[in-house]
């Protein structure tokens, strides 16, 4: 994917400092905090502006109750994807990656580790290895030194080398597009098929990672902890057509604002609606110093972003930042 356009799309300086507040301005346009379930169909793009001067949680509101009903859950659910859909209309998958291939390796990569040191890993690893049967019959060692960054690294190399194999030996060198054939192969999970099938194959499914299990937990959608029951509650709340950008929007929430540690519910366009609301900073000067937000000028994970993307790209191995 070309990067070009996400460096046009980049927010000229001017308007950096208004564009890092778009999420604590969207959140004191939010509605004051649900004590009841959300109305019904109020497109959260097109929330009434009311005259909050500043997040909700500024003013000292408590956070809306958990939903108690499936359908409240379903309304609430829905109206917080909506929502993101808002603040991340440019949300997408952060591996770079051009072919199914490329992906699948790529999303072995990065476990344990982040997206970032993926992307600055795998240039180096495709450009020397670019098929399934170059990746099988490399040299271990070398594979080994190649994607070192990326920690794990001789597990992670009898993963990729194995599955490129497997692509080599039973699928002709492509990679298949069905769950059932891409958990077969040595170090793809189900999490991972996801990630191929949704984003290579156009295949609803929906993504838990650490970031996505944490939020649905403070989102109140789901208490469970085992990806596979995540995965399931949150499946059962939305169409199947909504799992994969879902996934990606809530992992971008995760990344930018709602952070493990220190969730930044004082900038926060969700905090209307979150029952964890308080959890974190509410403060909203100190919450928005906080955020990681790509509008802010940081650079995002992936060296080469989509074309909309509206921050920088991120550098490559070894650059400063
Ligand atoms: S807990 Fe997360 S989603 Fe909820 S208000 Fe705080 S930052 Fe937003």
């Amino acid at each position: 994917m070309a990067n070009q356009g996400a460096s046009r799309a980049a927010r000229p300086p001017a308007k950096k400092v208004s564009d890092a507040e778009v999420p604590a301005k969207k959140a004191a346009a939010a509605k004051a905090p649900a004590k009841k379930a959300p109305a019904k169909r109020a497109p959260a793009a097109k929330a009434p502006a009311r005259s909050v001067k500043a997040p909700a949680a500024a003013k000292g509101v408590k956070a809306p109750a958990a939903p108690r009903t499936h359908t409240a859950l379903v309304r609430q659910a829905r109206r917080i994807n909506r929502e993101l859909a808002d603040v991340y209309p440019y949300a997408h998958p952060e591996l770079d990656f051009e072919n199914p291939f490329q992906l699948l390796v790529a999303t072995v990569l990065s476990a344990q580790t982040t997206d970032l040191r993926v992307n600055q890993t795998t240039p180096a690893l495709f450009a020397k290895y670019p098929t399934p049967e170059d990746l099988a019959a490399a040299n271990p060692e070398e594979v080994e030194e190649v994607i070192r960054p990326t920690g794990f690294f001789r597990a992670k190399t009898r993963s990729i080398m194995g599955l490129s194999a497997a692509l080599r030996d039973d699928f002709g060198g492509e990679v298949p597009g069905r769950l059932e054939d891409l958990v077969k192969l040595p170090g793809v999970g189900r999490k991972t098929a996801f990630v191929v099938l949704g984003n290579a194959f156009g295949v609803p499914g929906i993504t838990v990672d650490t970031h996505f299990g944490r939020l649905v937990r403070r989102w109140k959608w789901t208490e469970e902890t085992d990806p596979d029951k995540v995965e399931a509650a949150v499946g059962a709340l939305f169409p199947k057509s909504d799992w994969t950008m879902l996934s990606h929007r809530v992992i971008f929430h995760g990344r930018r604002i709602c952070h493990s540690r220190k969730p930044a519910c004082g900038a926060c366009p969700i905090a209307p609606l979150c029952p964890s609301y308080g959890e974190g900073e509410t403060d909203p000067e100190k919450a928005e110093k906080l955020l990681k937000y790509e509008k802010g000028g940081l650079p995002g994970q992936r060296l080469k972003p989509p074309p909309d993307y509206p921050g920088k790209p991120a550098p490559p191995l070894g650059a400063a930042g």
